[in-house]
């Protein structure tokens, strides 16, 4: 575990996802006695294996519809809504529990072809638009995978324009307080650019 790391985050007070993909329950543990206590996980199956009421838990990664019931009640975050299908289909499940489903929209903000995942950017305010029939999920922000390159200025600009987006989306929806932006390799870029919750995988792990 990467002590000097987690002790940095803590200490300055960064919302933080601790990404455990990959890792074991007692990686999660750890982390746990650490300090941090929300975990985030891309796969349902995986995050089942892992689930523990005491913890937060985020999914970040694609959601397939017919998983969803496995994880709504469950996480604290769906974070990877970018269908409405997607989006309908949580709120069936959630009312079902009679619950409220807390998710963020996660856009597409790279420019390459190399992530398939994400809502497109330019249509991002109309497909805000559409979430508010859904009475069972509140969206509280949004959420992005920058491209991955070498050049910060590429991800710079990429994290400018998620920001401009979210305070223009904050204005309309005041329940959003989440702009879930950076990982490993860029999560300082991200949060000097207007990212509230970083995403750490990787880093966490290297000792
Ligand atoms: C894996 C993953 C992360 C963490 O990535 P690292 O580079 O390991 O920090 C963050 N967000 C999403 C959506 C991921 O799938």
């Amino acid at each position: 575990m990467n002590e000097s790391l987690i002790k940095e985050l803590l200490d300055k007070n960064i919302r933080v996802v601790a990404v455990t993909k990959k890792h074991t329950k007692e990686e999660v543990d750890q982390l746990y006695a650490l300090g941090l206590s929300t975990f985030g996980e891309n796969r349902v199956q995986e995050f089942l294996t892992k689930y523990d009421p005491k913890y937060h838990w985020h999914i970040i990664g694609h959601l397939q519809t017919n998983k969803v019931k496995y994880v709504v009640g469950k996480v604290d975050m769906i974070e990877s809504v970018d269908s409405l299908k997607l989006a309908k289909e949580i709120n069936k499940q959630a009312t079902k529990l009679g619950i409220v489903q807390d998710i963020l929209v996660e856009l597409k903000v790279t420019k390459t072809d190399e992530n398939k995942t994400g809502y497109p950017i330019e249509g991002a305010m109309d497909f805000l638009k559409e979430l508010e029939q859904f009475d069972h999920i509140c969206v509280k922000g949004l959420m992005c995978i920058a491209t991955h390159t070498d050049d910060e200025s590429v991800n710079a600009k990429e994290f400018d324009e998620m920001k401009a987006l979210y305070d223009q989306a904050k204005e309309k929806y005041p329940q959003m307080d989440t702009l879930s932006m950076g990982m490993s390799h860029d999560w300082r870029l991200a949060l000097a650019h207007g990212s509230n919750q970083v995403r750490i995988g990787t880093a966490l792990f290297q000792s």
